[in-house]
């Protein structure tokens, strides 16, 4: 028998959904609350240094391959000044084609066939499929409702001789979650004691509210064994941009580097200066993003409670997770399916994130990272759902 076309390891992964869902509003004009990307663009001066930049020739030509000086710096200079982490700009600052990369390259430098990744669940889509490229297994810690907080004794138990490293996302899509300062503290000491290496995806790390995001690599004994990844995505409202980056040791940089070149090589040239700028903002620029997304998380949380959806409190991310149980459903990927026929709006059922499908079976996820008329015409329509 003739063997199937896709390598056997990403068997039942598909499309991702994102792609999917976003097509699905397009060609039936619903509002997406899918897809995590804000339906306004960042700041209009850092889109001039972009235009500026590949007129003045600046990255229209291969950039180095760790990432251009400039946004090295600026990216050491985020760290030092948000959390107090000194990284060698020369050494330990690398630039990727957004986050995505950055966790792809990384995954397939430190994994080999047989390890173990402890992951918090459910996962964001590409964690699942990068580790089967490795040909490792993913062993879930699942993040349960209505606290969606993680059980570290639980996660401790499930360390295996073969377990080679903890991968972690904090703010956590699609739940809301933000990792405590106490909780850190515990999986950092799990992490020393079994001599585990640590990913965590930071990617929202600005999109907090009213709770502090610490990275893990500031506690004691964890800079020299954990890859920080984030980008500039969501901190800057330009996901189309993809420019993403680690900071780590340099053995642990030299690692993901190796994957990395055979992957893009380089990316984005034009807009690494453009992030580089960005970067720079003054302080005030991250408050008034959080504020802002704030009264966006607040406003559709109210207006899904009102239709009747159970909504679970989102600390970080664009997104609130649900439960439409209540509303008389039973399945979160047939609801979303007939979403855009029923109501005109797109969402994410986020039983795709679950490996413990009763868990998640009933869980819907909605961007809230829209201007609020956006997000008002979504409840709007979604009155129909009310039972
Ligand atoms: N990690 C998480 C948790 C995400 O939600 C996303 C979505 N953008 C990414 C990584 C990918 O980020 P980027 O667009 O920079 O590749
Ligand atoms: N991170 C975004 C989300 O969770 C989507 C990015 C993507 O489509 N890969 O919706």
């Amino acid at each position: 028998m003739q063997r199937p076309l896709l390598n056997r390891r990403l068997e039942g992964l598909g499309t991702t959904v994102f792609a999917e869902m976003s097509a699905r509003a397009l060609a039936t004009g619903s509002v997406n609350l899918g897809q995590g990307f804000p339906d306004t663009d960042g700041p209009r001066e850092i889109a001039r240094k972009a235009a500026d930049a590949v007129l003045a020739g600046q990255g229209n030509q291969y950039p180095p391959g760790p990432g251009i000086p400039e946004l090295r710096n600026a990216i050491a200079d985020h760290q030092r000044h948000f959390y107090g982490l000194g990284y060698d700009p020369a050494t330990e600052v690398f630039v990727t084609a957004g986050a995505t990369e950055a966790i792809a390259a990384t995954l397939l430098a430190l994994l080999e066939p047989g390890d173990e990744v402890i992951a918090l669940e459910p996962y964001y889509d590409s964690y699942a499929a990068n580790i089967a490229m490795t040909g490792a297994e993913r062993v879930p810690v699942t993040l349960r409702a209505p606290s969606f907080r993680p059980d570290l004794t639980e996660l401790e138990a499930k360390i295996t001789a073969r377990t080679r490293l903890i991968l972690l996302n904090t703010p956590h899509n699609p739940t809301g979650t933000v990792l405590t300062r106490d909780e850190l503290r515990k999986i950092a000491n799990i992490a020393i004691k079994y001599d585990l290496l640590v990913v965590t995806d930071e990617v929202y790390e600005h999109l907090t509210y009213d709770v502090p995001h610490i990275p893990i690599a500031t506690f004691p004994g964890m800079r020299e064994r954990t890859v920080t990844v984030s980008s500039a995505g969501k901190t800057f409202s330009f996901t189309g941009w993809k420019v993403g980056w680690v900071t780590a040791t340099p053995e642990l940089v030299d690692a993901v580097k190796t994957v990395k070149q055979f992957l893009t090589f380089v990316a984005s040239g034009p807009f690494q200066y453009a992030v580089a700028g960005a970067l720079k903002l003054p302080d005030g620029y991250y408050e008034r993003l959080r504020e802002d997304l704030k009264k966006r998380r607040d406003l559709l949380t109210a207006g899904l409670r009102d239709i009747g959806f159970d909504v679970y409190p989102a600390d970080g991310t664009y997104f609130v997770t649900t439960d439409i149980a209540p509303l008389g459903e039973t399945d979160g990927i047939e609801f979303c399916l007939n979403l855009p026929e029923r109501a005109g709006v797109v969402a994410i059922p986020s039983a795709l994130f679950y490996d413990d499908k009763a868990e998640g079976r009933t869980k819907v996820r909605f961007a809230f990272c829209k201007r609020q008329g956006t997000l008002e015409e979504a409840l709007k329509r979604l009155k129909v759902l009310s039972p």
